[in-house]
C-alpha cells in the first residue's frame, strides 16, 4: 500500500521505476519529470490496481512464487527437518534423498538405481532385478 502512495508522491522522479527496479527508466523519468506527468500517471494507476490486488489477496502478491497448494509448505518444512537430522548425522544421506524423492515426488527418486550396474529397481525391492546385489 504504500508504494501507491509514495508513487503519488515521487513518482515524476521515478520511484516506481526504481522500485521496480527498472532503473534506465527511473532515471529518465528524473530526467523528463515523469515523462512529462503521463508516465508518472500510469505509474500511479499501476501502483493503485497493484495495491487493490492486494487488498484482495494479500498473499498471492506478497508471495506470487510460493506454491499455490497448502500442503507443499508442510512438505518443504518436513524435508528442512530431513536435512537437519542429516546434518546432525542422525539419518543418512540415502534416507534422506529417499525421503526428498518421497516429498517431492520427483519421477527420478522414484526407482532404487542398483549401485553395481546402475539397473532401476521398484523404490521398495530388496534386490536388483538384473544382478541380484542387494539394495539399500
Ligand atoms: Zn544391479
Amino acid at each position: 500500500m504504500i508504494v501507491f502512495f509514495l508513487t503519488l508522491a515521487f513518482g515524476w522522479c521515478g520511484f516506481y521505476r526504481f522500485y521496480k527496479r527498472q532503473y534506465v527508466r527511473g532515471v529518465l523519468y528524473l530526467l523528463t519529470f515523469g515523462f512529462f506527468c503521463i508516465g508518472w500517471a500510469v505509474d500511479v494507476l499501476c501502483a493503485l490496481s497493484e495495491m487493490i490486488a492486494e487488498l484482495k489477496n494479500p498473499a498471492a502478491v506478497r508471495a506470487p512464487q510460493a506454491a499455490p497448494r497448502s500442503g507443499s509448505m508442510t512438505k518443504a518444512d518436513e524435508l528442512q527437518q530431513y536435512k537437519r537430522l542429516l546434518d546432525e548425522g542422525a539419518i543418512t544421506k540415502e534416507e534422506y534423498e529417499r525421503k526428498k524423492g518421497e516429498l517431492l515426488d520427483d519421477p527420478a527418486l522414484r526407482f532404487l538405481v542398483c549401485e553395481y550396474c546402475g539397473t532401476r529397481n521398484a523404490k521398495d525391492a530388496a534386490m536388483c532385478s538384473a544382478c541380484g546385489a542387494k539394495l539399500l
